[in-house]
């Protein structure tokens, strides 16, 4: 079995992952960071909750911490670009955690907080930045930003960043980048159709480290389907769900700004000591209701995607769907906030005559072996679209993978027995196609 000391880490890191109990890397730890320590650039896609900031971490912080003796007027030496302010704050503080037996510097450059203050912060040169695109972008522009010395790159969620429309912004960034450094790149998936140019662009000859199938869902996180009727309805679902499953936390999902207020204040007037946060919310704001639900002041979040990329909160334990999510690659970021370092999670999508080819979409993609329920005195009367044309003809099913025959008996095949289940257009479009462009701006 192998452990962090196989590694042959700085004594600094290997205190820091002492005090926090870290013996044994994750599989993709295990993968990734003996190339990373040896200066490979890395191509990383795995499971949600499996480890993956760590395993860019490492290998960063023992970097610099072998060679700390560059110029003190030198400019940034590792950058990290994230789609989201949350997941920058929250690399900033594993980064601290890591790193706390170190003397290196991390700071934290996105949207939503004073340009002033971050340009001061620049000015003490840290000698690491985490930063979203776009404010980044300001800095560099007007020369506060200093790339021109950068060791190592790494690209958290990049696929999510081109979702966001950020891949022009990413490209500039790099021509602001030293050429002769390292660059990493990861995510749960990486199947976006953009992203070759990117990697292109960004890596050379990089260690391709993949586990588990690009689409796996950790199959810790218990998938469940509920009919449903309108959004009254799913309301009524939702609070039943928070007021009777057993959760340390949840998180409820809608595919707007304005739903997610309206859930929120519906489940706060039933007692449920919910927050919200999505692209709309005042980022101090959304900072401190993140901040109430890792105290556990409230133990329920109600977002948009902003939310779904790499957030780790412990004791998350159950995801709702309120929307099924527009593609599978959203819903299984959505799903992964729970089921994270090997904990147990359930996911429950909430599905009205809207969202059925989505989800039709989502569990043919991501293959998902999913459990109809019915909730006691909530049962829909939508049941599924009726008579489609060739009802009698079960939708074939692409041979994607023709090794690993999974010998499952799924509860909606028994029970839909006959009866068709997907919709042709479900059918006919790749899951990743699902999705109406997106607008470029978070959720
Ligand atoms: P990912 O980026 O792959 O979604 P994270 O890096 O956010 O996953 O890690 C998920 C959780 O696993 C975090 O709470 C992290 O502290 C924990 N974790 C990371 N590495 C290990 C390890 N080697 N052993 C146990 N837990 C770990
Ligand atoms: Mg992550």
């Amino acid at each position: 079995m192998m452990t962090f000391a196989d590694f042959d880490l700085p004594y600094e890191l290997t205190r820091a992952l002492d005090k926090l109990g870290l013996t044994e890397p994750t599989p993709v730890q295990a993968q990734a960071i003996p190339p990373a320590l040896a200066g490979r650039d890395l191509l990383v896609s795995a499971a949600t909750g499996s480890g993956k900031t760590a395993a860019f971490l490492l290998p960063m912080l023992a970097r610099f911490l072998d060679s700390p003796d560059t110029p003190p007027e030198a400019g940034t030496r590792g950058l990290v670009i994230v789609p989201t302010r949350e997941l920058a704050r929250q690399i900033y503080d594993e980064f601290m955690k890591l790193g706390s037996y170190t003397r290196l510097r991390a700071d934290v450059i996105t949207g939503g907080a004073p340009t002033r203050h971050q340009t001061a912060t620049l000015r003490k040169n840290p000698e690491i930045l985490i930063a979203t695109p776009g404010r980044l972008l300001e800095h560099l522009d007007r020369g506060e930003a200093e790339l021109g010395d950068l060791e190592v790159l790494v690209l958290d969620e990049a696929d999510r960043m081109l979702d966001m429309g950020f891949a022009p912004d990413v490209l500039r960034i790099l021509t602001f980048c030293a050429q002769e450094r390292q660059s990493m790149l990861l995510s749960a998936t990486l199947h976006h159709r953009g992203l070759k140019p990117l990697t292109d662009e960004l890596l050379r000859n990089p260690e391709v480290v993949t586990v588990d199938a690009a689409r796996a869902i950790p199959n810790v996180i218990h998938q469940q389907v509920i009919l449903a009727d309108s959004p009254e309805h799913k309301q009524a679902l939702t609070t039943w769900l928070l007021q009777n499953e057993q959760y340390d936390k949840a998180m409820v999902f809608t595919n707007t700004r304005e739903g997610a207020t309206r859930l929120g204040n519906a489940l706060r007037a039933q007692g449920v000591r919910a927050g919200v946060v999505h692209g709309d919310i005042e980022q101090r704001e959304r900072n401190r209701v993140l901040g109430l639900l890792r105290a556990g002041q409230i133990n329920v979040l109600v977002a948009t995607d902003v939310a779904a990329r790499g957030l780790d909160v412990p004791g998350m334990q159950l995801v709702i769907n309120f929307d099924v999510a527009r593609s599978g690659d959203d819903h299984l970021h959505r799903t992964g906030r729970t089921g994270r370092a090997g904990e147990r999670g359930l996911a429950v999508s909430l599905v009205g005559h809207t969202d059925w080819n989505n989800m039709a979409s989502i569990e043919r993609y991501l293959r998902l072996d999913v459990e109809r329920r019915v909730i006691p005195g909530l049962k829909a009367k939508f049941e599924g679209p009726k008579k489609v044309k060739g009802a009698a003809k079960k939708a074939p099913r692409k041979p994607e993978k023709p090794a690993a025959p999974k010998p499952k008996q799924r509860h909606r095949d028994l029970k839909n027995k006959g009866k068709r289940r997907v919709p042709s257009q479900a059918r006919n479009a790749s899951p990743g196609d699902l999705p109406p462009p997106r607008k470029p701006r978070e959720p």
